[in-house]
């Protein structure tokens, strides 16, 4: 018999009942060190005063209005992510595969309206881009798209790190390029600096725009407000969600005039896009991690867990692999099961989030101290030696 929630995800066996800061509570009071944030979402971890702050005073106020009038928490985000980014304009989703979609309409819309239409969208293997049809066949994976065909047409894949794929697949019919700088659910594997550099270049000489989808690895998350930062290149068109509304479903497109030149009155919308609760909570959260010292605190806490890491790792060779990631957007590749050590991790009270390339994601609250990190490692390392004595399945 079919459950009452549809059973697309397989759920682990864990109830919470409340939250603070990095910290998970269950029924029995049993508390959780929390490495997944709700999949990078909680960025400020649970309950963050200043967020619950701004949601209440919201919803005393006004909750929906609808995008037929104009909404002052609204342009004041969008001003603000506007002056701290490349970005001229910025439209509203609730999520990140919503902004996807804008981004495959934009960049279509784009040439469609200059003259020369191109609709070929270039993709990286291992990517991923939310779970619409058209951000299946964006990132194409057998995994993603099965059974779900006839796929929206225009979209290529070439295989990560191939440079010559790369500049083989991207020509002047080609309307964009969509990367993720740092793939989350592939298994956090970072693009480097100096790839990032030649897509970029090799967009301009091509026409092509840059869609950077920083949902996951954007907002502070790699210890810069966006990851693309740390290569010095900017976007035509940036996807953020997850951690932008801090726990509340937000996400955005932000993009050049340029890029965005196309998209005029009627040619996208969203009843609940930009609404003001979601917009009270952004701001709120835009105001904390988008303050520099906020950013470098974020660098420093960031490499000394790391470092933890490194430790842990070569104590427990015959579990780890590697560390990879930057920042907060840390990845254990595993020579073990990932999954089990997922499990193991439940036992021992700190919870992680799996990733493709047998990988286990940590990505804690951007908010994690000290003392919290020492803790991690702690129980880690306990999850590790049960995985060596007593594998799970
Ligand atoms: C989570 C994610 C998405 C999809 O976001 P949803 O809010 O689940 O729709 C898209 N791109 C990346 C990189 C993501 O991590």
């Amino acid at each position: 018999m079919i459950p009452a929630i549809l059973p697309t995800y397989n759920r682990a066996p864990l109830t919470f009942v409340r939250g603070e800061g990095a910290w998970l509570e269950d029924a029995g009071g049993q508390r959780f060190l929390d490495l997944g944030a709700g999949i990078a979402v909680n960025a400020l971890g649970h309950a963050h005063p200043a967020l619950v702050a701004a949601l209440t005073a919201q919803a005393q106020r006004l909750w929906h209005v609808s995008n037929l009038y104009r909404i002052p928490e609204q342009e004041r985000l969008a001003e603000a992510l506007v002056a701290t980014t490349f970005a001229d304009t910025v439209f509203f989703t609730n999520s990140g595969t919503e902004a996807t979609e804008l981004a495959i309409k934009m960049a279509r819309r784009h040439w469609f309206e200059r003259g020369t239409p191109r609709a070929r969208i270039v993709a990286v293997e291992g990517a991923f881009h939310g779970r619409s049809t058209g951000a299946i066949a964006a990132a194409g994976s057998e995994k993603l798209t099965k059974g779900f065909g006839p796929l929206m047409p225009g979209f290529v894949q070439v295989p990560w790190g191939d440079h010559a794929a790369l500049e083989a697949a991207v020509d002047d019919s080609t309307a964009a390029v969509i990367v993720e700088p740092v793939q989350g659910e592939g298994g956090i594997r970072v693009l480097p600096d100096a790839c990032l550099r030649g897509l970029r270049a090799l967009c301009d000489r091509t026409g092509a725009l840059l869609i950077l989808d920083e949902v996951q690895c954007g907002m502070g998350r790699t210890g810069r407000l966006f990851a693309h930062e740390w290569a010095g290149i900017a976007p035509d068109i940036m996807l953020v969600a997850k951690g932008i509304g801090g726990g509340f479903p937000l996400g955005a497109v932000l993009a050049t005039a340029h890029a965005a030149a196309a998209m005029t009155a009627g040619t996208h919308g969203s009843t609940y896009g930009g609404n003001p609760l979601g917009c009270a909570v952004g701001l709120a959260v835009l105001g904390i991690v988008g303050d520099p010292d906020f950013l470098a605190d974020v660098r420093a806490r960031a490499t000394r867990f790391r470092q933890g890491l490194e430790g842990l790792v070569a104590g427990h060779p015959e579990v780890f692999e590697a560390v990879r990631g930057k920042g907060f957007m840390l990845g254990l590749r595993c020579r073990t099961s990932n999954a089990d050590l997922v499990a193991a991790g439940y036992r021992e009270r700190v919870l992680t989030v799996p990733a493709a390339d047998n990988v286990v994601r940590l990505l804690p609250p951007l908010t994690l101290t000290a003392d919290e990190m020492d803790t991690a490692l702690e129980r880690l390392d306990r999850a590790a030696a049960g995985m060596a004595t007593d594998p799970v399945g």
